[in-house]
């Protein structure tokens, strides 16, 4: 019996963070697409080499070729129990083709957690994040402020703000986000297999409810659905 997992959230949210932890308390293993990429690439394998010409093309990897990489993935003996996917799918398209090609491979979608956090409070998490120049540690100017502005309590350090956390650039993130997720959002609401969690809530808290979220459906993943 394997349980397949979603795991959505805007940028801000706290998703890779969230997912890391989760695969470490559960027996799922975490799929993030981009490591998926950079895995295939590496490894030169043939979808690796396949998705590579698209991208020396400066095109989009075709979806088809992702689900493929995806499928062959949870093929493996570490995912026998079921995965945690990050970063697939993005849009309703997506998750249309990989419901068809799980299906057709006797698999499916159990759940998907949707880490919800209000617009106002990403743009903070976002724009206000500053990183030590020499240690790396993090700050946030909302909320979680260093002692004396600009510098790294934890060494002395000098505090910089990457260009791309601006307040616009960000929203203009969120707005892409949101354009295009909202409607693979429903998607799953349709299908009854989406779980919102308050992700403003402290870490611990968030991943106590995702926990909670998905023995849910990991009881319900047995009984017939629609
Ligand atoms: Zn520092």
């Amino acid at each position: 019996m394997t349980t397949n997992v979603i795991l959505l959230g805007p940028p801000g949210a706290g998703k890779g963070t969230q997912a890391k932890t989760l695969a470490e308390r559960t027996l799922l293993t975490h799929v993030a697409s981009g490591d998926l990429f950079r895995a295939a690439l590496r490894e030169g394998t043939e979808l690796g080499m396949l998705a590579k010409s698209y991208m020396d093309r400066g095109e989009l990897v075709p979806d088809e070729v992702v689900i493929r990489m995806i499928l062959e993935r949870i093929k493996a003996p570490d995912c026998e129990l079921g995965v945690i996917f990050d970063g697939f799918p993005r849009t309703r398209e997506q998750a249309v083709a990989l419901g068809a090609s799980m299906a057709a491979h006797n698999s499916k979608i159990d759940g998907v957690l949707y880490l919800s956090v209000p617009n106002d409070v990403l743009l903070r998490r976002i724009a206000g994040r500053q990183t030590c120049k020499t240690c790396g540690a993090t700050f946030n100017i909302y909320y979680f402020p260093s002692h004396k502005p600009g510098i790294c309590d934890a060494c002395g350090g000098k505090l910089y703000q990457r260009s791309d956390d601006s307040m616009e650039t960000a929203q203009h993130r969120l707005d892409v986000y949101f354009a295009q997720t909202m409607p693979l959002i429903e998607h799953y609401q349709r299908q009854a297999i989406l779980y919102e969690i308050d992700g403003q809530r402290e870490i611990t808290w968030v991943n106590e409810a995702m926990l909670r979220a998905l023995s849910q459906f990991m009881v319900t993943s047995a009984q017939p659905k629609e």
